[in-house]
């Protein structure tokens, strides 16, 4: 188990944060850096992972049930307006730390979330529902389960 999944520890801009495991299995582990207390919280695979992709899907399916189970639990414990779920890939796309971690973000109305775009790309027309639709066909047939 790498450093991050050890628990004792989450270096952030150099400071060394312990951390407050929240739950934990075999796969899995959700924690609340200590810099937090409006419940905003993490869920890691055990095994060090970089990226997403290079989950096991029995791994993947651990730490999403953690990341379901802890939204509920943020929301029934804390009843915040909203609450968010993302995860990063590379350092284009925000990932500071490079072992897979899933953000359970609770929002409240004052703190209302944003999605600033980093480039005109995120911003641009809306583009055909015809274009949408033939995307969505090329990526489905990628699918087990696909379906269309
Ligand atoms: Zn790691």
């Amino acid at each position: 188990m790498c450093e991050t999944a050890t628990r004792k520890s989450w270096t952030y801009e150099g400071r060394d944060c312990p951390s407050a495991v929240i739950a934990e299995n075999d796969l899995a582990l959700s924690f609340i850096r200590d810099d937090r207390l409006d419940g905003y919280s993490y869920v890691i695979p055990k095994r060090h992972v970089p990226l997403l992709t290079e989950l096991r899907d029995d791994e993947a399916a651990a730490v999403m049930s953690m990341v379901r189970q802890l939204a509920g639990a943020i929301s029934a414990e804390l009843s915040p307006d909203g609450l968010n779920v993302f995860q990063n890939n590379g350092l284009v796309a925000n990932q500071t730390v490079p072992h897979v971690h899933f953000h359970v973000a609770p929002r409240s109305a004052e703190q209302m979330a944003t999605w600033e775009p980093s480039s005109d790309r995120w911003s641009g027309d809306i583009q055909p529902v015809e274009s949408r639709r033939e995307l969505a066909h090329r990526l489905a047939r990628h699918l087990e389960l696909g379906a269309s």
